[in-house]
């Protein structure tokens, strides 16, 4: 029996696929990337984007064809908003929600039939989150070898106007700390080199538990007790943090222990006060400039990382100015820049886009290039440098191998490196582009002669 399995969406999808993978592979199924050879095919989907929900109908309507071919079983999990819950329904043999991921092995015998009456029930606002908790009790079936994902918490609280997450995962729950602890010892224990902590709001850890869970500073202060006690070499980042919830005491923790990356990705979206009022962020730019100024003073090797959405409803040229100008005093080393698109779900939904799609477009580009003179600076101010680089890939054109810093930056080695995959190596960067840098071994020796 095989299975087939696709994951669309974040980091917080992949890890739940990787607690997917491990249920069916107790039941006996064994993956495949063949799908034309599975029994059994399913996907976890994202309804928070166009894009791959528009993948999530075309690849059914394909599957539901090739049944008349040979016996299949479809079935989605993921981020999916009610109402395309409603319309997959009829096309997937099952559907559920994450949290009942412990009740799948049965769906599975019984298909098309536990689990219909829940999701048939008069369109819930928000997905029950209560059995969360059982999920993380599944060991996960980890993807890599040297990198993880570790779920502290689900759901949002936010309520940002142009975002479905709060109606597809809904509202925060925290994971229990030991829980958390174990995994990331495990993890160690293993070899692993690089541990994300995930969630929609990691720094609002613990808050949901009245007092009776610690704070997310604690739980990174004891996985960095940890990180010391263990002797090992190894990376923990987190993401996403809001900025309403940084405090300077999570980035005194940072600052304290060589095993919390210095790597902070703080999404922005908007630089401009008006704009971030009518995407509900609850912050002001004077808290994001303090958090920044907190950084900077504290971790100042840090990179500093950031997510934004161009042409919101009500961004005038005026306001897109505002996020230029935010690009220009906080120097980001990385910026995900999307264009504004409506969601079916979001509040956002129901007001006019009345940014025209070149507008978007344009400002997509000029913010782009703005970022590029930020990136290519501090990407050129290594050049000469040594860093550690955790090597995970190979670079498509040369087929050398490649990695990242513990700053998230890219750099290619001159050289192919198989047996180096998943190894913290010393790099000497040589040479700096827009996004990444170009840098060759160095060799024990080559640092014991430098000293
Ligand atoms: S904080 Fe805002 S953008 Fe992030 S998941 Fe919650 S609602 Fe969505």
């Amino acid at each position: 029996m095989k299975y087939h399995l696709i994951t669309l969406g974040c980091q917080m999808n992949l890890s739940d696929s990787e607690r997917v993978a491990a249920v069916l592979e107790q039941m006996g199924y064994v993956r495949t990337e063949n799908e034309n050879e599975a029994n059994l095919l399913g996907m976890l989907a994202c309804s928070v984007r166009q894009k791959p929900i528009d993948k999530v109908y075309n690849k059914i309507a394909q599957w539901n064809r090739d049944k008349g071919k040979r016996n299949l079983i479809t079935f989605l999990s993921g981020c999916v908003l009610a109402a395309d819950k409603e319309k997959l329904l009829k096309q997937f043999d099952i559907i559920f929600p994450m949290s009942e991921l412990g009740q799948f092995p049965e769906m599975i015998r019984n298909y098309g039939i536990v689990n219909a009456a829940s999701l048939k029930a008069p369109k819930p606002a928000m997905p029950k989150n209560e059995h969360i908790v059982d999920l993380w009790q599944i060991k996960p079936k980890y993807e890599s070898t040297y990198e993880a994902f570790v779920p502290i918490q689900n759901g949002c609280d936010k309520f940002c106007t142009f975002c479905a997450v709060p109606y597809t995962r809904s509202r925060e729950v925290s994971r229990p700390s030991g829980e958390i602890l174990d995994e990331v010892r495990h993890l160690v224990n293993q070899g692993y080199k690089s541990i994300t902590l995930l969630g929609q709001n990691v720094n609002s850890y613990g808050l949901d538990k009245d007092g009776e869970e610690i704070t997310f500073a604690q739980l990174l202060r004891n996985i960095g007790e940890y990180g010391n006690q263990s002797g090992e070499e190894f990376w923990v980042y987190f993401t996403s943090p809001h900025p309403q919830d940084m405090t300077r005491e999570v980035i005194e923790v940072i600052a304290q222990y060589p095993c919390l990356a210095r790597q902070i990705h703080l999404p922005m979206q908007s630089g401009d006060e008006k704009v971030l009022i009518k995407m509900n962020r609850r912050h002001s730019m004077d808290k994001y400039r303090r958090i920044v100024q907190d950084i900077r003073e504290l971790i100042p090797q840090a990179t500093l990382f950031t997510d934004i959405i161009v042409g919101f409803t009500g961004e005038g040229e005026a306001e897109y100015q505002n996020t230029e100008a935010a690009f220009h005093e906080f120097r980001f080393n990385m910026a995900y820049i999307a264009m504004y698109s409506p969601r079916p779900g979001a509040a956002s939904y129901r007001w006019p886009d009345d940014v025209s799609p070149d507008v978007k477009k344009d400002r997509f580009r000029r913010l782009s290039e703005v970022m590029k003179i930020y990136t290519r600076t501090y990407n050129e101010s290594m050049v000469g440098k040594t860093v550690r680089l955790l090597v995970n890939g190979t670079d498509r054109k040369t087929g050398f191998s490649t990695g990242l810093t513990e700053g998230k930056i890219t750099v290619r080695l001159d050289h192919k490196a198989p047996e180096l995959m998943g190894k913290m190596i010393d790099v000497k960067i040589t040479s700096a582009s827009d996004f990444s840098m170009s840098g060759k071994l160095v060799l024990q020796k080559e640092i014991e002669n430098a000293q």
